[in-house]
């Protein structure tokens, strides 16, 4: 029978007059409860009503270059023996500055502080310098924001993967990177990935931009002009290329695998949508970076032009860069670098705002990620609904005997151990062995010596 007016009414009032008590308790009937009777005591430290408050006692850097590449790592130490947390802070090209971050200013400004609440350490540390988004400091608070996920799992006593939410596939699929100097050699190279178990391979042809594939020797060079490692890209030559090699891809190695490519930003945007076109035939998984960061506003043009899917973001530092690129779905999957955005935090936030527009993930996973940071990808990839896919990442013998627990490949599935935190860790003394040095080449030219971006 339905409820009369007045029955509806006079429980309404009874409801109204308990909420103005202010009497929540009173409302579910909780008086009397273990619930209410802890409200009724002060809790000193937010929700930690059983474990004891931890702070934070050191951050500092550990460095380190086994194969020539400079890894960083945040150590961040807590007044809890033995517990500590670690996270990556890899910036390759400025590896030395990023030291400095860490040691001279997030030490001072994170010992003392409370390990658990890494939302506000993140936002206070993100603004405390006044000035932000450089790729220096965000990878500083990168290592440290992993390295509190990694203390916070280690308290929790399960893997970081847990405390985003659970697994949402048994493992993470993940791209192989096949290149050769021919398309016949390309595709041998995807043949023997595909042998491996892949099902997803990018495919480069003398490298990014084709630089490793012309035997003739650019102007500059001849001039004089320029510094020693500067590589020359024929932009011409690399266009006409791309869809050369897509094709004898697809004629040797049939039609079921799926084929990525990177144009690394280095074309003019024009030439980068019409060779997006040319390959549509060959039905791409994605097509990474076409444009430079400079130039976001040429996404409209290549929405309208194709419908090839796009990765695009592993320039990008500031969170706040992919948010109306991905409002307006201009790409298709985030290529973000995670250090370089500042942690798993502001990762799972891009992350979850791909999710309302079916926009997935594809994290950059290059040689220049420490093995916690791989690690920390692999977490948020097995936890996030909208996974699209991950770089494989291959750590030599010498790497494992710096970092334990790192992440294992099989069949083209990248997995994590059940280690509680990010199941990574480092051995100090043997990445001390392997000091990180200040090089830095990056410098692509065209024939008359003019830099290419990047
Ligand atoms: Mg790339």
């Amino acid at each position: 029978m339905k409820k009369s007016e007045t029955e509806f009414s006079s429980s309404r009032r009874e409801t109204m007059k308990k909420l103005a008590l202010g009497s929540t308790a009173g409302l579910f009937g909780l008086l009397g409860s273990p619930i209410a009777n802890a409200q009724k005591k002060p809790i000193p430290n937010g929700y930690k009503a059983g474990m004891p408050v931890v702070k934070i006692k050191s951050v500092k850097a550990i460095a380190t270059a086994p194969e020539g590449i400079n890894l960083i790592v945040v150590k961040v130490e807590t007044t809890e023996p033995g517990l500590y947390g670690l996270g990556c802070a890899t910036f390759n090209q400025r590896a030395v500055a990023v030291v400095t971050a860490i040691n001279s200013y997030l030490n001072d400004f994170c010992v003392g502080k409370d390990v658990d609440n890494i939302e506000d350490m993140w936002n206070s540390a993100y603004v405390s310098s006044y000035w932000r988004n450089g790729p220096v400091l965000n990878n500083a608070l990168s290592g440290l924001d992993e390295a509190l996920w990694d203390i916070k799992g280690k308290r929790a006593n399960m893997p970081v993967y847990q405390l985003l939410g659970g697994k949402s596939r048994f493992a993470v699929d993940c791209y192989e990177h096949a290149s050769g100097n021919t398309p016949e050699a390309v595709a041998e190279s995807v043949q023997k990935y595909m042998a491996q178990g892949f099902r997803h391979i990018r495919i480069q042809q003398g490298g990014y931009g084709g630089t490793g594939a012309l035997a003739q020797k650019p102007d500059f060079k001849a001039a004089g002009f320029g510094y020693e490692g500067d590589t020359y890209m024929n932009e011409r030559a690399y266009l006409k290329s791309v869809p050369k090699m897509f094709e004898m891809v697809r004629k040797v190695c049939g039609d079921d695998v799926e084929l990525l490519h990177d144009v690394h930003e280095r074309v003019q945007p024009m030439d980068a949508i019409n060779m997006i076109k040319a390959v549509e035939d060959y039905h791409p998984y994605f097509i990474e970076d076409p444009f430079s960061p400079e130039n976001m506003e040429w996404f409209k043009q290549l929405r309208m032009s194709s419908s090839v899917p796009i990765a695009m973001g592993e320039l990008f530092n500031n969170i706040n860069e992919f948010k109306m690129p991905m409002v307006n779905q201009w790409f298709d999957y985030i290529r973000v670098h995670v250090s370089q955005i500042g942690g798993i935090t502001p990762a799972m936030k891009i992350a979850r705002l791909g999710e309302w527009f079916n926009i997935k993930t594809a994290f950059h996973g290059p040689g220049d990620v420490s093995p916690v940071g791989h690690s920390a990808h692999a977490h948020i990839d097995l936890a996030v609904w909208n996974f699209g896919i991950q770089e494989a990442v291959h750590f030599s013998d010498k790497l494992k005997t710096i970092f334990t627990g790192c992440p294992t490949m099989n069949n083209g599935y990248m997995s994590v151990n059940e280690v509680p935190g990010l199941g990574v860790d480092v051995n100090e003394k043997e990445a001390a062995k392997y000091p990180i040095g200040t090089k830095s080449n990056w410098q692509v030219r065209k024939s008359d010596g003019t830099i290419i971006r990047p």
